[in-house]
């Protein structure tokens, strides 16, 4: 079955970006489980059990990979489920100081789990969730960014919000 790897993140919603890592985080390991951080501290505009549900709706048509929720230490997560591997994405420099200090702090944390980055391929190189969600909200098209029922929640979201942006972060796209 060779090794396990840990895939995990805030997925608020998960995008194409995500979904090319996990793709291809399951063509390198033999089991990918993708593991959506409880409560993060982000505000998030959707509930765990609604991140879970489009993730696997999302990556539902490869065997090897497996969604859960967890909360705590990922490397403790990482641990009960016998991984080895830590994946993460990279997009953009910026995001490589953050997940250098993570994998160091992982690695002082768990030795024995490796942090594994993959590169973001060009398309989704600007690809955040954040901007999928200040797109979708202020009503641009965001069929290229994410898959369609990833789009039909978000459409859900927003007729209930009274104002979105109280739950998404509006910080460039506008006016
Ligand atoms: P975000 O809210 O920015 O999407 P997450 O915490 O949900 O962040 O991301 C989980 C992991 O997926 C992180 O390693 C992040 O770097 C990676 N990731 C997010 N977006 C992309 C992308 N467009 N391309 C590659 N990796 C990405």
């Amino acid at each position: 079955m060779g090794n396990i790897a840990i895939y995990p993140g805030t997925f608020d919603p998960i995008h194409f970006g995500h979904i090319d890592i996990a793709r291809r985080a399951a063509q390198l390991f033999g089991r990918v489980v993708v593991a959506i951080y409880d409560r993060p501290s982000k505000r998030l505009l959707f509930s765990t059990e609604e991140r879970v549900a489009l993730a696997r709706e999302a990556l539902r048509d490869i065997p090897n990979i497996e969604v859960r929720s967890y909360k705590g230490l990922t490397t403790a997560f990482a641990e009960s489920l016998g991984a080895r591997v830590l994946v993460r994405g990279l997009r953009v420099i910026s995001d490589f100081e953050l997940e250098y200090q993570m994998a160091l702090t992982n690695n002082q944390l768990a030795p024995q789990l490796e942090t594994v980055c993959l590169m973001t391929r060009k398309e989704y190189a600007f690809l955040s969730a954040s901007i999928l969600k200040e797109v979708f909200m202020l009503g641009g098209d965001v069929s290229t960014l994410a898959p369609p029922h990833v789009e039909v929640a978000l459409t859900r979201k927003r007729e209930k919000l009274a104002y979105p942006g109280d739950s998404v972060t509006l910080v460039s796209l506008r006016d």
